[in-house]
């Protein structure tokens, strides 16, 4: 599949196996790749994609989070090209799958990768789809890089790592870096916008609004997803309720009933 400019020298890649996008940015100094594909083969298509934008060599990869499908590329970008630096969260380079050579150049909340005539904002916003999770800014171009914490194609993947807790106000500070003309690229899926991640924000602040509330009034665990309507078909949030209800102070699960 060919890569899409959604803006100025900004090329997304959405690959058919998981429906995941690799994006690449142009700039004077040559191109920065975010997320890396579930397989060396995946990477390597994308590598010859590349060469066809005729747009310099890769001299920088970010990975959005640690997870398979945006990281095992890793080494077939640093092995094609001249070993670029791997930038991530320290917290997503510690948890990268060992098959994949994990970030290089890690950051807690901020960092900058500067392509000579554009700058690319690197910024953790806190917990979410993981504990380490980044977007990318391309300030020039109003264009957004979400990473898993926004998914188009799927309900957004709340799994045994997430944090459903926190992503509300993390996706509030995702929001704070846009406009209403920003081009938001997810992890997985189409192109979407700002209001799309609203959206978004509302129905995962709705998921953790209701585990708080059922917790509070003493429903266990196992009868949560039967004790509520939920803005996600319940097969995309059995993992929610277990984190959630973990995550909540003891406290609050002893409430009396209201
Ligand atoms: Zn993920």
């Amino acid at each position: 599949m060919p890569f899409t400019e959604v803006a100025d020298r900004v090329w997304v890649r959405r690959v058919p196996s998981y429906d995941v996008n690799l994006v690449a940015v142009g700039g004077e100094r040559g191109i920065v790749v975010v997320d890396t594909l579930a397989t060396a083969a995946e990477a390597r298509a994308a590598i010859a994609a590349i060469g066809d934008l005729r747009a310099g060599p890769v001299v920088a990869v970010v990975n959005t989070h640690d997870h398979f499908d945006h990281v095992l590329g890793n080494a077939t970008f640093k092995a094609r090209y001249d070993d670029p630096p791997v930038h991530a969260t320290e917290e997503a380079a510690a948890r990268t799958d060992p098959a994949a050579p994990p970030a290089d150049h890690t950051f807690s909340s901020a960092a900058v990768i500067d392509l000579g005539d554009r700058q690319l904002e690197l910024v953790h916003p806190g917990r979410g789809h993981t504990a380490g999770d980044l977007v990318v800014r391309v300030p020039d171009a109003d264009v957004l890089l979400a990473g898993d914490l926004v998914e188009e194609s799927a309900p957004p993947s709340i799994g045994v790592d997430s944090w459903p807790m926190d992503w509300p106000q993390t996706l509030d500070l995702v929001l704070g870096l846009t406009t209403p003309a920003t081009v938001v690229v997810p992890g997985h899926g189409g192109v979407v916008d700002r209001r799309f991640v609203e959206q978004q924000c509302d129905d995962l602040r709705a998921v953790a609004e209701t585990i708080r509330d059922l917790a509070a009034r003493g429903v266990p665990e196992a009868d949560a997803l039967t004790s509520a309507e939920w803005p996600f078909p319940v097969e995309a949030l059995h993992h929610a309720i277990g984190r959630g209800y973990a995550q909540l102070p003891p406290a609050r699960r002893q409430l009396p009933l209201a």
